[in-house]
């Protein structure tokens, strides 16, 4: 564990990045690479989903959504792939997934990310409470997603919206429950049009890192 001073350990700052990722897009990595960087997070867990809880199941197996993250982030260190949704089992509560990683980094602060169209369906997530007990929020703009302007949502945002997150070297001793905004590199890409122009033999070059491309060619993926 890093430290300041002798015997004092420093709190990681870690982003907490769970999707689908099928297949994962440069609309995923961009925006992740920016909350990286305009939060000074310490690293960001890409964590796959293994059964989506409102959604339909993903249309390639675990493994290979897995393959193609980990082809996707090779060249960037601070991405990192964390596989405990698919090694759990069962529909992929997050809030399970943030009470293990609390334990794995019982020093680190936790910074669920999410893009706008996630964040609009917060509240009915299982037991959002807890989970704002276990994380601090960062919501990326997604192109024709704005924030919601009304409602219970309105009022979370009120009550919690800040400008920024203390950085990991901060005193500040605000472990969760804080929103952040981030004006994320705006990428009109949803994993629904890419599978959508996979299906029709359409091109997804520079939608997607070349190596994932080479993947699912090779894999005949998305037919
Ligand atoms: P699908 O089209 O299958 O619903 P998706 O492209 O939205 O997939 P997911 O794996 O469901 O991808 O999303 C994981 C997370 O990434 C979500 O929080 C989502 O809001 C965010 N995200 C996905 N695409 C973008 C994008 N283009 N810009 C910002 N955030 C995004």
């Amino acid at each position: 564990m890093q430290t300041t001073r002798p015997g004092e350990p420093v709190e990681q700052l870690i982003g907490v990045y769970g999707g689908t990722f099928d297949p994962i897009h440069y609309g995923h990595l961009r925006p992740a690479l920016d909350v990286l960087n305009q939060l000074e997070l310490d690293h960001v867990r890409f964590i796959p989903c293994f059964i989506p809880v409102h959604r339909a199941h993903p249309q390639v197996s675990s493994e290979q959504r897995c393959r193609m993250i980990e082809l996707a982030i090779a060249n960037q260190p601070n991405f990192i792939l964390d596989k405990r949704e698919i090694e759990r089992q069962g529909p992929s509560f997050m809030v399970d997934t943030l009470r293990s990683l609390k334990q794995d980094f019982p020093h680190a602060r936790l910074v669920l990310m999410m893009g706008t169209d996630a964040f609009a369906k917060f509240l009915s997530w299982h037991e959002s409470e807890t989970i704002l007990e276990l994380a601090h929020l960062a919501i990326m703009h997604r192109p024709n997603e704005p924030l919601p302007s009304q409602g219970a949502l309105a009022q979370l945002l009120e009550a919690r919206l800040v400008n920024q997150l203390p950085s990991s070297s901060s005193s500040s001793n605000q472990q969760a429950g804080q929103i952040v905004e981030v004006e994320v590199t705006q990428l009109d890409l949803s994993a629904t049009r890419l599978r959508e122009l996979l299906k029709n033999g359409q091109a997804v070059d520079y939608l997607m890192p070349p190596c994932v491309i080479n993947y699912i060619k090779q894999h005949q993926l998305y037919l």
